[in-house]
């Protein structure tokens, strides 16, 4: 398959350079411009019939095109900047009942606004902001059948990390309380226009049923953060100004956070109700 030209659309490079989209550090702009590889990605999400996928950050279209190459009843992509909402009226011609295109903030924006269920969102993040945009996702978490994210590497695999590892933190806390985490493979920083600094990953997140164990958003937000606050101290001082009794949920005060299974900090945080 030539990347240039599976779907008989203009090569990327071409709406590149007649949209003069010379890529915007300030929003984190790094294009993929391998199909290929976008197509790949694309099919990481598994069968996508019927599923409303909602996509962040479309940029110069590569991702989009090959999510618009897959049986997935719609793409709806939420984009920033105006020079790409321009750019992309290329692909609003080629699938005008498929694809639709909103100008704004991803980070101001309800995504489950945009479509009905069952909705997948997928984006090659803009790393600046995926840390706030994947924590406002996991909030309503039930509104979506999954994520097939772009993250840098490190990001990645604090999803996933386990506790007793440097990479478990909050992120792999309140992630892995409400959803499964699955690396799915790495992609070197030279594929990308420009080239970030670092590698990238492509992870899926499937919410789970039901949180690993029940507690308020709330309260396992201040929990976590308040242990991984200080997370080379004792929870006797980290956790000290909650006067929680923990020695009668089972936790010994002289454990650390990176100790700590998600389901303790469940109960940790039920303990604030
Ligand atoms: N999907 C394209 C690709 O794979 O080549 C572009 C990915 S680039 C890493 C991130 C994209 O997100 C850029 O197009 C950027 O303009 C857009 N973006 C940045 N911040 C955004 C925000 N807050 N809301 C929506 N889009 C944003």
């Amino acid at each position: 398959m030539s990347g240039e030209s599976f779907d008989g659309l203009a090569p990327l490079r071409d709406i590149v350079s007649q949209f003069e989209l010379g890529a915007l550090k300030s929003l984190g702009q790094n294009f993929l411009m391998d199909l290929n590889l976008t197509y790949r990605i694309a099919r990481t999400a598994g069968d996508l019939a019927g599923v409303n996928v909602i996509e962040v950050g479309p940029g110069p279209g590569g991702l989009t095109r090959a999510i618009l190459k897959t049986d997935a009843a719609s793409v709806i992509s939420v984009e920033r900047d105006g020079r790409c909402i321009e750019a992309l009226g290329y692909l609003k011609d080629a699938y005008p009942d498929r694809f639709k295109l909103i100008e704004g903030d991803a980070l101001e924006c309800d995504l489950e606004t945009l479509a009905p269920a069952p909705r997948r969102v997928m984006a090659n993040l803009p790393y600046n902001v995926a840390t706030p945009l994947l924590i406002g996702w996991l909030k309503n978490v039930d509104a979506y059948q999954g994520f097939t994210l772009m993250f840098q590497k490190e990001v990645a695999e604090r999803l996933v990390a386990v506790p007793r590892t440097k990479a478990y933190g909050r992120l792999s806390v309140m992630t892995q309380w409400l959803c499964e985490t699955k690396i799915e493979f790495n992609i070197d920083r030279k594929a990308f226009t420009p080239p970030p600094k670092v590698m990238s990953t492509v992870v899926t997140l499937t919410p789970r049923r039901g949180p690993q164990a029940p507690a308020k958003w709330d309260h396992m937000e201040r929990i976590v953060a308040a242990a991984f606050g200080q997370r080379r101290k004792m929870l006797r001082q980290s956790l000290k100004s909650f006067a929680l009794d923990l020695a009668a949920l089972g936790i010994e005060e002289t454990r650390r956070a990176e100790e700590l299974s998600v389901v303790e900090f469940a109960s940790l945080a039920r303990a604030l109700d």
